[in-house]
């Protein structure tokens, strides 16, 4: 036998090889080892044909530190049913409760998990239902020498480090905060992912400071701090910020995500680098859900659906410079997603609450996680067909 599994006759989009086709994917010992017609000689086969493969899905902004943050949620289950193969927590863990997240959550977990290391001791410690307590509001909880040291003690699993402005997540303290995060970030060579919420500081702030390869996450935020003007036009800092090579990444959540603010970018040409859910405990039952609820928005808005993937693999494997992720060339990590768009009528909803009727749905159906078929709810759907 050549490969351990053969997934035949999908149409593959691998943006990542500029590809959009029929085709067959194989893996083997946990990476892809085959990519072209007719591939035959594996232990496994699965027929997909008449639905649409592309390389398991990056969720770059998700809260996955189950029990140990009270925003988290369990990455196995969010990543089975949401295609999801790759769910990089933004910030849950702190340098001061780092280690449990690795032994108790990101190990033992099936899906990958990559985080990004929250520069306040604790991550973000107080975000739940009745208790809503910014970690970067004080500037005693702010911890550059153990981030430093966690974040360069981990590499494997993290990929930068995070920090929240705004008025929730920091209260007055303005811009101090990110300052911090940048210092540390340069000292560990790692980019910066930096949440935003209402000023201050100041979107155009905030975004003057970021770094080429720095990522902005709520980036298509509604009023105060939206991207766009009150005339539907880009403010001049944000198209100066991705001409410099800033990463524009959705992250939806419960209070990131507006249709208006999204209409105004994408009349304008300006479409997100990164589509991500911020998916947390309140608002995995919306208004995000999940990965692909928040493609679908795109894909519904406007977007090609080979630019809605591209944001949710390639891209997003290049925000966390890692190029082995979200690709299906021979010899990347053994993951794919296997995806249909329904058409119909969808109702969806942003975080103000406004509806949209779409037109379409991306669903997952099935998902291949190093290298083995990971879908256990859907397994009649794709037989097994005899090698
Ligand atoms: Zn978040």
């Amino acid at each position: 036998m050549t490969h351990d599994l053969i997934l035949k006759g999908g149409r593959v989009i691998d943006p990542s090889q500029k590809h959009d086709g029929v085709l067959d994917v194989a893996f083997t010992d946990g990476k892809v080892s085959g990519f072209g017609k007719d591939l035959k000689g594996a232990k496994e086969i699965r027929d997909v044909s008449g639905y649409i493969v592309t390389p398991g899905l990056i969720d770059l902004h998700t809260h996955v530190y189950w029990g140990g943050t009270s925003l988290g949620i369990d990455a196995d289950e969010f990543c089975r049913v949401s295609g999801v193969t790759t769910s990089v927590d933004t910030g849950s863990a702190g340098p001061g409760n780092w280690a449990g997240f690795r032994k108790h959550v990101i190990e033992p977990s099936q899906a990958r998990i990559l985080a990004y290391l929250h520069v306040s001791h604790a991550g973000i410690y107080g975000f739940d239902h009745r208790v809503m307590v910014g970690e970067s509001g004080d500037l005693r909880l702010m911890n550059p020498i153990d981030c430093v040291e966690v974040a360069d003690k981990n590499r494997d699993y993290i990929v930068g480090i995070k920090v929240r402005v705004g008025l929730h997540a920091s209260g007055t303290s303005g811009t101090v905060p990110l300052n911090i995060a940048l210092q540390v970030a340069n000292e560990v060579g790692m980019p910066l992912m930096c949440h935003i919420d209402h000023p201050p500081p100041s979107y155009e702030e905030v975004i003057g400071m970021l770094r080429p390869g720095d990522v902005l996450t709520h980036a298509f935020r509604p009023f105060p701090n939206a991207p766009a003007t009150a005339q539907g036009t880009v403010k001049p800092e944000v198209l100066a910020a991705r001409k410099r090579g800033v990463i524009f990444d959705i992250g939806h959540g419960k209070g990131s995500f507006s249709f208006k603010t999204t209409r105004a970018m994408l009349a304008n040409g300006f479409e997100p680098d990164v589509i991500s859910s911020d998916v947390h405990k309140l608002c995995i039952d919306g208004p995000a859900y999940d990965q692909v609820t928040t493609m679908s928005k795109f894909l519904c808005m406007g977007m090609s659906l080979n630019n809605v993937v591209a944001a949710s693999t390639v891209n997003a494997a290049m925000a966390l410079k890692r190029p082995e992720y979200g690709s299906l060339k021979v010899g990347s990590l053994g993951d794919a997603t296997i995806l249909t768009v329904k058409e119909g009528k969808f109702d969806y909803v942003d975080v103000v609450g406004e509806h949209l009727m779409g037109d379409k749905k991306i669903a997952s159906e099935g998902v291949v996680l190093k290298g083995k078929w990971w879908h256990p709810k859907r397994t009649s759907k794709f037989p097994k067909v005899s090698a």
